[in-house]
């Protein structure tokens, strides 16, 4: 009940920009608090909101500036934070608010982060992901070798929240884009 009370939700969610409908089972969470100002301010707000009440932040990655070595696009965000409870655990995001492309851009980037956190947690969801891009007219794999950096999936996650968008093009400098590109599937 603890978390619900603080607006995580569990049972069937979707990921937003990417747009990935999740089945979190029993102590699984989710909270997204959207695009805000001050990623800084945020963050301290939740921690007292959260921390004030029992929960322990499980992981707390550098605020501020993710350097993502794409491109020549670089993004200033804050990741997901995970907050523990007992034996239930809650991801949280937020994102900080540039534009709404990169916005777009870097909600799809952290919602690919939470996808990949459930995969280590053991869920199987590879292959549903697979089918979603298969139905947008990608073959491309993000779960094979050549993207096992957190990141690149992440970007992926990216890419696919900007095209939902038809913003696709936009990243077109990024590495990843090209690759994307060539895995097209021909109709
Ligand atoms: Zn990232």
């Amino acid at each position: 009940m603890k978390f619900e009370q603080h607006g995580f939700k569990t049972g069937n969610i979707v990921l937003p920009g990417i747009e990935f409908p999740v089945y979190l089972p029993e102590d699984f969470y989710f909270r997204d608090d959207g695009v805000v100002d001050n990623i800084y301010q945020h963050n301290k707000k939740v921690r007292q909101e959260l921390e004030s009440d029992g929960f322990i932040l499980s992981d707390d990655p550098p605020i501020g500036r993710e350097d993502i070595p794409f491109g020549k696009t670089t993004f200033a965000h804050r990741r997901n934070g995970f907050f523990k409870r007992n034996i239930q655990v809650g991801a949280l995001m937020f994102v900080k608010r540039q534009s709404p492309e990169q916005d777009r851009f870097c909600i799809g980037h952290e919602s690919m982060h939470i996808v990949d956190w459930l995969i280590q947690c053991g869920f199987s969801l590879e292959k549903p992901f697979l089918e979603m891009m298969k139905g947008m007219g990608f073959s491309l794999n993000p779960f094979t070798r050549n993207y096992n950096e957190e990141e690149s999936l992440a970007h992926v996650g990216g890419l696919i929240s900007a095209y939902k968008a038809g913003q696709g093009d936009r990243w077109k400098n990024s590495e990843i884009y090209e690759d994307l590109m060539a895995s097209r599937i021909q109709k």
